[in-house]
């Protein structure tokens, strides 16, 4: 074995660099920080290949002097750190390893000039190599430009992913520091794109900007005290849950973290009103003593240690209840408002022919005639009994005649032999739409409607860009969209098997679902998940009264359709009770 030795300044530096630069999301996060750190009242971030190429941060703190920086960038050297016992801890940083980490690990230029100073000064670093410092062009506040990530380290570059999936982790990070941070004017660029320019604002106007208008109107505000423990926040009704948590932000102390507990205790508060998988919508910001929390226990400073962490998630989830039962009629909005939809401008799209407009106007209207019918009903009994006379059970119909629909969700069934048959009227009808689609599909192209009046959905600022990315996977599917100005999206058709979706939710829902996958999904992959996403889309609501007919169709196609035993979700589509069920239920058999 060869004798022990000291690692090189260079070598130890590169091994920190792993744990707090991994990927550019954590370099434009530490570098975002050192400018929320430096005071800064306007901060612009700019992105070229995911960060990968290139990152640069520009703010207009405090700076750092001439003489200062050679030790920005030295292992272990900070200005923030006052306590050394780590208590008292109000800065973002304070390791004083994220600079030289960068520059160990990329091509790392500072250019900074502090108030007072005439001028600027610069100095590089790269693969650890500090150059000398020079005087450089530049004015008040501090410029970070990060090129080349991992050169110096080609076995991390192998780790880095697609510079798009890089490219949204970083901005995903500078949507958590903004969302932390709203007093301070956010720019983000990405590969010359402005995905978001806000200006200083209140919270409420920062969680509207980034989270798109539409989800803010629905938002509810709360506020809690336990103790010396303060939550502020918005959060979402049931009906506005999403496919993924990206549209959740905590914030402790003014640091933007994505702690295990607080995620936990927002599941907690929401378990009884969201299904299992759906995520709520809140931006939770929880202001404690110093003392009554440990920032130290993660390279990233993104989880923390409450000294006393069931009275935060006791506090959370009380909060969170009370505000859930608040509003009745609010809490039962529906996801999308006709406000957030607008149509485009009169002779934006080109007009369909007469022949395809009466056509697709009486498609639209009679699929939108049950759902008005049914709103209009305000208080409807709990259960409808087909008028004609029931039908006998035939033999070939496994799921048998309807007897009733009860809730506006169940169809009741006598099934041939005798065993009585619910069937879940939303979940039954997500599957058929499913199947047909697939079909169609596998057939060549789903069939497109295109709209009457093509409409504008608008989306938080990252999730247009990432939907537009897809645009050829969703032709294929029949879906046409095209970018409409900043975080919009123009819908020009939708497969015609849905009739007449809620275009909104319906994209929405798919730019989760194409976001939720870290690695990028293969075509197949991505096709069969949106799919599945389509069908939702297109199912009877629960909570529509049907006819007899339809009761009938539903059955008759639910026993022509492959798997139409389980909804695209896996849960069942019906239940079954036969007489042995029955009678076990009554205590009439053990
Ligand atoms: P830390 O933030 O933990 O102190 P860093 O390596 O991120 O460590 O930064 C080292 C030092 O460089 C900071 O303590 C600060 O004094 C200075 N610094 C870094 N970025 C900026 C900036 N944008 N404006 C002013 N000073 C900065
Ligand atoms: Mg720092």
């Amino acid at each position: 074995m060869p004798p022990i030795r000291r690692l090189s300044d260079t070598t130890i530096n590169r091994i920190a660099a792993g744990e707090v630069i991994e990927r550019p999301a954590a370099a434009v996060k530490e570098l975002v920080e050192n400018a929320l750190d430096a005071g800064a009242k306007r901060i612009e971030v700019i992105l070229e290949g995911g960060g990968i190429q290139r990152i640069e941060i520009i703010d207009n703190g405090c700076g750092i002097s001439a003489a200062d920086l050679p030790l920005a960038v030295e292992r272990h050297a900070t200005s923030k750190l006052t306590d050394e016992a780590l208590v008292r801890i109000n800065t973002l940083g304070f390791r004083g390893e994220a600079l030289p980490s960068i520059g160990a690990a990329a091509r790392l230029t500072l250019i900074s000039r502090p108030t007072g100073q005439d001028g600027a000064c610069r100095i590089e670093v790269a693969g650890g190599q500090i150059s000398d410092v020079s005087p450089s062009p530049g004015v008040r506040g501090t410029r970070a430009i990060v090129a080349d990530l991992f050169y110096a380290t080609p076995a991390r570059r192998k780790f880095l992913r697609t510079p798009r999936a890089e490219g949204e982790a970083a901005a995903r990070a500078v949507w958590r520091l903004a969302l932390a941070a709203p007093h301070v004017a956010f720019r983000l660029v990405t590969d010359e794109r402005v995905l978001f320019d806000l200006p200083a604002q209140d919270e409420a106007a920062r969680v509207a900007a980034l989270y798109g208008r539409e989800a803010a109107a629905a938002l509810m505000t709360l506020e809690a005290t336990r103790e010396d423990v303060q939550l502020r926040g918005l959060i979402g009704p049931a009906s506005l849950s999403r496919a993924t948590g990206h549209l959740q932000s905590f914030v402790v102390n003014g640091r933007p973290v994505q702690d295990p507990l607080l995620r936990m205790g927002l599941r907690l508060a929401y378990r009884d009103v969201i299904p299992a998988g759906r995520h709520p919508v809140a931006a939770l910001w929880l202001t404690l003593p110093d003392e009554a929390l440990d920032v130290n226990v993660h390279p990233a400073k993104t989880e923390l240690r409450f000294a006393d962490g069931n009275g935060v998630r006791s506090l959370m989830i009380g909060a969170i209840g009370r505000a859930l039962e608040r509003p009745v009629s609010l809490a039962m909005a529906p996801v999308a408002s006709p406000a957030s939809i607008r149509p485009s401008l009169p002779g934006f799209a080109p007009a369909p022919s007469t022949a395809a407009r009466g056509f697709a106007e009486r498609e639209l209207s009679l699929a939108a005639a049950p759902q008005a019918r049914s709103l209009a009903q305000t208080a409807p009994p709990a259960f409808a009994v087909p008028p004609a006379p029931t039908p006998e059970p035939a033999p070939a119909h496994p799921l048998g005649a309807p007897l009733a629909q009860i809730l506006d969700t169940y169809v009741l069934a006598m099934a041939p032999d005798g065993a009585l048959v619910i069937v879940d009227q939303h979940a039954a009808h997500e599957r058929l739409t499913e199947e047909r689609l697939r079909a169609e599909f596998t057939e060549g192209q789903i069939a497109r409607q295109p709209l009457l009046v093509p409409v504008v959905v608008e989306f938080p600022p990252m999730e247009a860009a990432r939907l537009l990315a897809e645009t050829d996977v969703l032709a294929r599917l029949g879906l046409e969209i095209e970018a409409f100005g900043p975080g919009a999206v123009l819908v020009r058709a939708v497969p015609a098997a849905l009739r007449q979706p809620d275009a909104a939710g319906l994209l929405r829902d798919l730019a989760e679902q194409f976001a939720e996958s870290e690695a990028p999904l293969a075509l197949e992959a991505k096709l069969d998940a949106a799919l599945a996403r389509l069908a939702c889309h297109r199912s009877i609501r629960a909570g529509r009264r049907l006819q007899a007919e339809e009761m009938s169709a539903l059955l008759r196609e639910m026993e022509a359709t492959p798997r139409a035993g389980t909804c695209s979700h896996g849960r069942p589509t019906f239940l079954r009770l036969t007489r042995a069920d029955l009678e076990k239920m009554f205590g009439r058999r053990g």
